[in-house]
Order: structure tokens, then C-alpha cells, then sequence
């Protein structure tokens, strides 16, 4: 392992140390400017300030220094990049709904047809600009994404019906994507229905401290119809108008880093795993690491099936070819070789081999301890 801590990684980025202080804090990791650093949490920390770590810096002690500072990104690399964003609700409120319908009326321009399948993101053209949906099953992956630190969305909108509601799961979305620090934006649904008051929502969600903009409030509400269409375009509006505030860049000139947002066991194909790219671009024959799988592309296509040869910053993909399934959630990073990638992910499946063991002979101690 490296040794690295909190003092020396600032020094190589040249940042303060308060800095990935307070970032690990939000990821729930209380550090100093003492404590060492995993592998995982330097990952974590230089995808976070836009730094990639050399490949070196997991399994080679020498020049690290050299080789991260050589990794630094100037400001001029940055580029802005479309938002990412996750609609979440209480159930039966219309996500599965208005995910398809954005979907189906905007498709990415020059795009035509092709195999609408489902690989839990999607990107849509709204404008001209881009933005990415992602379509998880919900609650359960953006909580596991985010106890594994991983921060992919940039804006939540929160459907809640307008028959309905504010509901305990429109509650617990709130209180995600406040744990998460991302905007909400309200879509108020099903105002086609007879029994559709948006008046409610706005007052139900204002007592949750979702305030809308006309109250005086930071939040913008659009009513809409998942099912008819009515408004989705305004909504989409917002979802620009919200990202373009956020001012989101990203790095597309260097090796690609993201997150995994789904992944199975495919008979025919092997491992499948559909990832969120958030630095960098990915080349259709990279070599990368997940977790402990690895692997070298085989085949990477976009949400409609098109083969691609490369795919940039906040763009989702489906690929093929790694060694293992990842779970969602999951940092991907590529590097230059295959045989570096072969290496760290054995590295670290001896690290978590060796955690494991530490676990179980921590356990039997307790349980020893617990006998006498
Ligand atoms: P989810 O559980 O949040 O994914 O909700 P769904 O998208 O599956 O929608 C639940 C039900 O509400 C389905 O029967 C939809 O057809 C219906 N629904 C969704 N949006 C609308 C809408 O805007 N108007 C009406 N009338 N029904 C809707
Ligand atoms: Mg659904």
C-alpha cells in the first residue's frame, strides 16, 4: 500500500488538507491530518477534486509524489458536462412513467430507432443540451450508491402525485437527496386527474421544507403529466436551468473513472455492467477495474444498443468483458494497460482476502473474550 495521508495527498494535489477533511467527513469517515488513506479513499478523494491518480499510486510506492502532481488537472481541461439525474417518489406516484416518456420523446438527435433496451441510464437531448436519467430500481441503489461513497446525481426530482400526496416514500426522498447535498426539483404528477390538487402538494411538501419558488423558496415546481406529456418539457426546462447553475465540469481528457449503476450475470455474454462515466473518456478497448473485477472491453454500447468507440463525461454505457459481475455503486478506473489492471484488481482481492481474515479472527477473539 501506499501510506499516504491526508497532509501528504493535499500536498501532491496542492489543497488543503481541511478540504479532503471535510469530504471524507461527508462520506462518514472522521479523519486528521494524520490518518493514512486506503486505496479506495484515494480513489475516492482524487475523483472528487478532479484528480486522477496515477496508476502507480496503488501498488508502487516510488515517485508517487511525481506521478500524482503530474496527474493534476488544469482548470483549462475542465468542460462543462450535462447533469445527472434521478427521479425519485413514492411508489405508483409516476417514475417508471415520466422516465418513459421523457424518453421516448427525446431522443439524443442523430440517433434513430435502435433497440430500446433497458440498462438503467439513459440520455436524453432537450434543447440541444444533453442530460442523463438514470433509471435504478430506486431507493434501495441510490442508498447503497451512496454508503459506498459514491455521489452520481447531480439533481433529484420528486414526483409526487397530485391525488395523493406527500407519502413516506416522497418523504424518505427527501431525505436523500438532502444527505446527498443535490437539488430537488418538485414535478407535481397527474394533474390530468379529476382528483388533482397541486395546491396540497405544494403546502404538504412546503411543511416538509420543500418550499416553492412563488412562497419564497429555492425549489421549482412544475406540474405535469407523466402520462399525457402535459408539461414534461417545462420540467425539462427546469432540470436545465438547475444544472446550469450548478455550473458541473467535468475532465474529458484523461483516463475514464465513473461509477457502476447496474450489472448481471449474462449467459450469453458473461459479465454486463452498465457505467456512469464521470471523468475522463472511455475508449471501447480499455482496460479498468471495478471493485476487484477487471477486464478489457469487449463490446460498449449506449442505451439504445449502438456500438460506440468512445464516451465522455456523464454519458451512461453498457460494457462488456470484465472478469466478474461489479455491484451498483462501484468505482470504475481505467488504466493504460491491461496488466496493470490485472495487478491492482489481484492486489486487491488479497487485501480484501486478508480484511476478511482480520474479520473473522477479530470475531473468534470476541467470541474467545465472550467464553472466559
Ligand atoms: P411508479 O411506481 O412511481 O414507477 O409509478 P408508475 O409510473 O408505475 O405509475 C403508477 C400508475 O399511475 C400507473 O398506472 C400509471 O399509468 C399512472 N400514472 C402515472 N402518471 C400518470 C399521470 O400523469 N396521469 C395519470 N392519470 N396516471 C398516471
Ligand atoms: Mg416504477
Amino acid at each position: 500500500s501506499t501510506q499516504l495521508s491526508v497532509g501528504q495527498l493535499a500536498e501532491l494535489m496542492k489543497r488543503n488538507s481541511s478540504e479532503i477533511i471535510k469530504f471524507l467527513f461527508m462520506l462518514g469517515n472522521m479523519s486528521t491530518i494524520n490518518t493514512t488513506l486506503s486505496d479506495e479513499d484515494i480513489e475516492l478523494i482524487c475523483m472528487n477534486f478532479n484528480v486522477t491518480p496515477h496508476k502507480e499510486i496503488i501498488i508502487d510506492e516510488d515517485d508517487i509524489e511525481e506521478q500524482i502532481s503530474n496527474r493534476v488537472f488544469d482548470e483549462k481541461d475542465l468542460v462543462s458536462r450535462p447533469p445527472v439525474v434521478t427521479i425519485m417518489g413514492h411508489v405508483d406516484h409516476g417514475k417508471t412513467t415520466l422516465l418513459d416518456t421523457i424518453r421516448n420523446s427525446h431522443v439524443t438527435s442523430g440517433e434513430f430507432g435502435g433497440i430500446t433496451q433497458h440498462i438503467g441510464a439513459y440520455q436524453v437531448s432537450v434543447s440541444g443540451k444533453k442530460v442523463t436519467f438514470l433509471d435504478t430500481p430506486g431507493h434501495e441503489a441510490f442508498t447503497a450508491m451512496r454508503a459506498r461513497g459514491a455521489q452520481i446525481t447531480d439533481i433529484v426530482v420528486l414526483i409526487v402525485a397530485a391525488d395523493d400526496g406527500v407519502m413516506p416514500q416522497t418523504k424518505e426522498s427527501i431525505d436523500h437527496a438532502r444527505a446527498a447535498g443535490v437539488p430537488i426539483v418538485v414535478a407535481v404528477n397527474k394533474i390530468d386527474k379529476a382528483g388533482a390538487n397541486p395546491e396540497r402538494v405544494m403546502s404538504e411538501l412546503a411543511n416538509e421544507g420543500v418550499m416553492p419558488e412563488e412562497w419564497g423558496g429555492d425549489n421549482i415546481f412544475v406540474e405535469i403529466s407523466a402520462r399525457n406529456g402535459q408539461g414534461v418539457d417545462d420540467l425539462l426546462e427546469s432540470i436545465l436551468l438547475v444544472a446550469e447553475m450548478q455550473e458541473l465540469k467535468a475532465n474529458p481528457k484523461t483516463l475514464a473513472s465513473g461509477t457502476v449503476v447496474e450489472a448481471k450475470l449474462d449467459k450469453g455474454r458473461g459479465p454486463v455492467a452498465t457505467l456512469l462515466i464521470q471523468q475522463g473518456t472511455l475508449k471501447a478497448a480499455d482496460s479498468l477495474v471495478v471493485g476487484s473485477a477487471y477486464g478489457r472491453i469487449r463490446k460498449m454500447t449506449n442505451d439504445r444498443g449502438q456500438e460506440l468507440k468512445t464516451a465522455g463525461p456523464s454519458m451512461p454505457v453498457e460494457i462488456i468483458g470484465l472478469n466478474e459481475v461489479p455491484q451498483a455503486g462501484d468505482v470504475f478506473m481505467v488504466y493504460d494497460s491491461y496488466k496493470k489492471a490485472a495487478e491492482i484488481a489481484q492486489s486487491r482481492e488479497n487485501k480484501k482476502i486478508e480484511r476478511e481474515r482480520n474479520a473473522t479472527s477479530a470475531r473468534s477473539l470476541e467470541d474467545m473474550a465472550r467464553m472466559i
